[in-house]
């Protein structure tokens, strides 16, 4: 933390997957005096914890998607699991961090949709002190946050829950594909409450409320069931929250019905009966 308040300015290096390729591609300039901290080493920041008492999972920055894929963090955590899963290579997801991924703050970030549908806090750490918001609030647009110079983010922490969870993508090919859409659907049964968070469908990630307040009104909850005709209510209302764009992967019209159609899916699986 030291090199950070000493340089507020510095380049952040964690695994290096998304800076590298912005160097290298020269979307980030490093000039000759800049100044970069690697955290890579941070022992804090590669370790997570279970509080039993609070039931929530707090992940330090630095923990890797290699190891958020297995047991026991994809266990805790399915939906963060399967997202892991599906970053990347085995190489990258070795180098990947969760932090990284929510620093860059793509709308294509593939751990971001679970984080917002679990309604994630973000810890982080600064010359005043640290300061703890909601994933929501962090992510304010397409690559930007609202972390401040000379911040570290140090942590997320998200709820454990009981009710199924996933989350599914959409891509121009099944491995190593940037997601075209990509939807988050986790379901808290106690609460009897449904959240639905969509990725690369806005500039980004988007809650579904109308879509999740559908859900939780509609679901028949003491059977576990809805109707195939519920379904398709809340995939179109899904929809209705995206706001995509025309761009080299895919179309604003493709990627509204990619997500109606993965919202569905993940709404069937988690409610299978009828
Ligand atoms: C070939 C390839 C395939 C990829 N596939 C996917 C994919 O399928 N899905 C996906 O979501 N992403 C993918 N990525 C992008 C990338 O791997 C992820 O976004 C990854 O999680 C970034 O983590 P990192 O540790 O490598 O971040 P870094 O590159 O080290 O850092 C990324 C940004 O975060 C900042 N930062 C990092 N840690 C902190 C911290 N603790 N505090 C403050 N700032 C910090 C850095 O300064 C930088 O701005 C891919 C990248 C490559 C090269």
């Amino acid at each position: 933390m030291a090199a950070l308040d000493e340089h507020p300015d510095a380049l952040v290096l964690a695994g290096g997957t998304d800076l590298m390729v912005a160097i290298n591609e020269a979307h980030r300039s490093l000039a000759g005096d800049e100044t970069v901290v690697s955290v890579g080493r941070v022992a804090e920041l590669r370790a997570w914890a279970v509080d039993p008492a609070a039931r929530t999972v707090r992940l330090g920055a630095g923990v890797t998607y290699a190891e958020i894929a297995r047991p026991p963090i994809a266990e805790l955590l399915p939906a963060l699991g399967q997202a892991a899963r599906t970053v990347g290579s085995p190489q990258i997801r070795n180098a990947a961090t969760i932090g990284g991924n929510l620093v860059t703050c793509s709308p294509a970030g593939d751990g971001l949709p679970v984080l917002a549908a679990l309604d994630a806090t973000v810890e982080l750490l600064g010359p005043d002190g640290v300061r703890t918001m909601a994933v929501g609030e962090f992510m304010t647009g397409v690559k930007r946050t609202a972390r401040r110079p000379g911040e570290l983010l140090t942590a997320v922490t998200l709820p454990l829950l009981d009710g199924w969870q996933g989350y599914a993508k959409v891509g121009v090919r099944n491995a190593m594909v940037i997601a075209i859409a990509s939807s988050c659907l986790a379901v808290d049964l106690p609460m009897r409450s449904v959240r639905l968070a969509l990725g690369s469908v806005a500039p980004t990630i988007v809650r579904a409320p109308a879509a999740e307040a559908f859900a939780e009104a509609t679901v028949d909850w003491d059977a576990g069931a809805l109707d195939d005709v519920g379904i398709a209510r809340f995939a179109s209302l899904a929809a209705e929250a995206a706001s995509p764009i025309d761009d080299h992967r895919a179309s604003a019209a493709y990627r509204r019905r990619a997500v109606e159609v993965l919202a569905g899916r993940l709404l069937r699986r988690a409610f299978p009966t009828r």
